[in-house]
């Protein structure tokens, strides 16, 4: 196993990343000043047919352990079923001193996270991420649900107590999940580190194929990168909103899709060549662009938008992003791979742009 530090003004904890991590649970638990008597294990019906036993069985018999299955999917980050999960703790009984895990992907992370944040004005929470994606989404301390009007828009910064990164799930995951979770991998390496990105060109079929020495390289990688800038800028007050990069249009896309209608992945692989694009037009010493596509060919993320979506209403879902300054929309744009920065793009701009991705 490998292990990761996030050290942020709140909280320093880590992740354990490796087959087997997971196995760590009772050792994170006993290093808790108190020992709750109450677990809250949240889950989706996909994951937890998978891993829910095991995790289960790995907890000591004295505490008392519960859990919740949400519906798998997107639509699970709703007010209605972060409602239903709060009433379930009440009725459990559980306490300020209980635990909420999250054990899934970043669906799962992102709403038990956000359960957590605020039972009781907050209880401890452990997150066992079980995607490829998640590698990002369990880092960082970002939790939240959808609204109708918006994506993640009710939410908090708060930090899980561990991460703890089992690689051994990743072999059951359908073949459009990993390539979700590889997008992530490849904004980590665009924004951050131009060596990774190199490496990454290089070795797509062994990734797909996965190998697993390689994998978690990239996985280490991916924490690492989301680790330093989180640690140096936890609510987003300036660096890490390049985090985002690709983002702005990949919400948008997942707003106007209708959420679940295309994945979190994919939406940002077509939202990075979107915003590497319009980079380009600023900076031009910036050739990337046909690189990237065909770099998205070989790992099947989309390049065009579905048609029968106006760009137009795409521009307005874009606009609801928090980035957003008095209805302008701001963007991550690269000056170069490894070096990306936050700047405003005009409405003509963009419209004009999305109209060539159909
Ligand atoms: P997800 O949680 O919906 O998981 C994808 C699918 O894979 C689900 O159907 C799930 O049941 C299934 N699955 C999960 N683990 C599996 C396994 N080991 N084997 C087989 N199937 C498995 O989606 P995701 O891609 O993990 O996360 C996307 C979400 O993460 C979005 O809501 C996005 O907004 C959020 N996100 C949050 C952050 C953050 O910083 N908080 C960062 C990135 C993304
Ligand atoms: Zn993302």
């Amino acid at each position: 196993l490998s292990e990761v530090k996030v050290k942020t003004e709140s909280k320093e904890y880590s992740v354990h990343i490796g087959p087997g991590a997971s196995e760590m649970l009772p050792e994170v638990l006993k290093t808790f000043n108190k020992a709750p008597k109450t677990i809250l294990i949240i889950t989706d019906d996909v994951v937890a047919k998978l891993y829910l036993d095991k995790i289960e069985a790995a907890i000591d018999q004295s505490c008392t352990v519960h859990h919740f299955i949400l519906p798998n999917g997107e639509g699970s980050k709703s007010f209605q079923n972060y409602y239903e999960i709060q009433s379930f703790a009440l009725e459990k009984g559980l306490d300020r001193n209980s635990v909420v895990i999250a054990l899934g992907g970043g669906v799962v992370g992102d709403i038990a996270g956000f359960v957590a944040s605020t039972f009781m004005r907050g209880i401890k929470f452990i997150q066992i991420p079980t995607t490829l994606l998640a590698h990002d989404s369990a880092v960082g301390g970002k939790v939240a649900i959808n609204h109708p009007l918006g994506k993640n828009m009710i939410g908090a910064f708060y930090q899980p107590e561990a991460v703890l990164y089992d690689t051994s799930f990743i072999s059951t995951l359908p073949e459009g999940e990993l390539r979700s979770g590889f997008a992530e991998v490849v904004k980590h390496a665009l924004i951050w580190d131009k060596g990774f990105y190199e490496w990454i060109k290089e070795n797509i079929p062994s990734l797909e194929a996965l190998d697993e020495e390689r994998l978690m390289y990239c996985i280490e990688k991916g924490i690492q990168t989301k680790a330093e800038v989180v640690s140096s800028d936890e609510t987003e007050q300036g660096l890490r909103a390049i985090l985002n990069y690709g983002h702005t249009l990949g919400h948008a896309l997942e707003a106007a899709y209708g959420y679940g209608g295309i994945s979190h992945g994919d939406g940002v692989a077509l939202g990075m060549l979107f915003a590497t694009e319009l980079s380009e037009e600023l900076v031009p010493s910036l050739d990337l662009s046909k690189e990237l596509r065909t770099l998205w060919k070989k790992f099947g993320f989309p390049s065009k938008i579905k048609p029968g979506i106006h760009p137009e209403d795409i521009l307005n879902w874009m606009k609801k992003d928090k980035k957003s300054k008095s209805g302008h929309i701001h963007m991550v744009l690269m000056q170069e791979v490894g070096k990306v920065l936050l700047e405003s793009v005009p409405d003509d701009v963009i419209i004009k742009k999305l109209a060539s991705f159909y």
